[in-house]
């Protein structure tokens, strides 16, 4: 909670509406909100898991994932990938602020292919390409941590990891077996990291991709979610994220940003959820981070 309490910085700033996206000066070139540029505030780092009916922590119904695109959007959020925010590369418009939609586990409602060949309009990507076409500006760019599973449907993988890419979208490693990396010997970390890692980039995917430790546990030497030699062959990811429930840090704020260690907020209903948050930015209350 001390860390919470630190978080919550009162600060200046309205909530952004149509009244406020038109009444900004003339004279200055068009701002997507008329929140004050702020390269120091938080970063809405958005975790779910699966997308269907549930009732636990685990879950966001399809109705609310579409629900949550709207409120980040209409409240002048735009999407970048984990590798984009922890480099500080974030490519939004002045006014915006960033999200990135992080998706673990490689759950088959993740990213699903009907019979017919159609995507299905009620996993993640099937809502997100729908909002999408409404709303180019929000594409589906996100970062999918996944296990072997890799959504199901093994033939259709490749294709998979493809039209992800090439909306702007990237994936990441979250291990071979989804164990709690701090019960395991560095040995077997490195296997659990490695497998999957060699696994991705049998796909095509880049060797230096993100990763996030099942659950959120470091393993023991926590050195590991970095780099490590295993078997003669070196191995090195580019990022490492908690599961939180807190926004993460600016990547300017040099005090509290790590690339290997950021927090990650639930996409769910629950207190210290996505909801939760987003009042806490229409309230004022946190001050997040807004592109020039
Ligand atoms: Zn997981």
């Amino acid at each position: 909670m001390v860390f919470l309490a630190a978080s919550l910085i009162a600060i200046q700033q309205r909530p952004t509406t149509p009244e406020t996206l038109t009444s900004a000066p003339k004279t200055s070139a068009a701002r997507l909100t008329n929140r004050k540029a702020n390269l120091m505030g938080k970063v809405f780092v958005v975790m779910y898991h699966h997308i269907r009916e549930g009732s636990n922590a685990m879950f966001r119904s399809p109705s609310a994932f579409r629900k949550d695109l709207e409120n980040l959007y209409k409240m002048g959020f735009r999407p970048v990938t984990i590798t984009e925010y922890v480099n500080n590369k974030m490519d939004i418009p002045p006014g915006a602020s960033p999200v990135v939609m992080t998706f673990d586990d490689a759950h088959p409602n993740q990213f699903y292919f009907l019979k017919d060949g159609t995507i299905d309009p009620k996993c993640a990507v099937g809502i997100w390409l729908d909002f999408a076409k409404t709303h180019p500006d929000f594409p589906v760019k996100g970062t999918f941590y996944t296990l072997p599973v890799m959504w199901g449907q093994h033939k259709l993988i490749p294709k998979k990891i493809e039209m992800l890419r090439s909306w702007g979208s990237e994936i990441g490693n979250h291990t071979w077996n989804h164990k709690f990396l701090s019960k395991l010997s560095d040995d077997q970390v490195k296997m659990e990291i490695a497998k999957q890692n060699d696994n991705l980039v049998s796909y095509g995917i880049p060797p230096n991709m993100p990763f996030c430790p099942p659950y959120g546990e470091y393993p023991k030497n926590k050195a590991l979610v970095k780099s490590f030699v295993y078997k003669g062959k070196t191995y090195r990811h580019s990022s490492a994220c908690m599961a939180w429930d807190s926004p993460a840090a600016s990547p300017n704020d040099t005090k509290h940003f790590s690339k290997y260690k950021f927090e990650r907020l639930h996409g769910n209903g629950r207190p210290m959820g996505i909801d939760y948050w987003l009042d806490k930015v229409k309230k004022g209350v946190v001050q997040v981070y807004v592109a020039p």
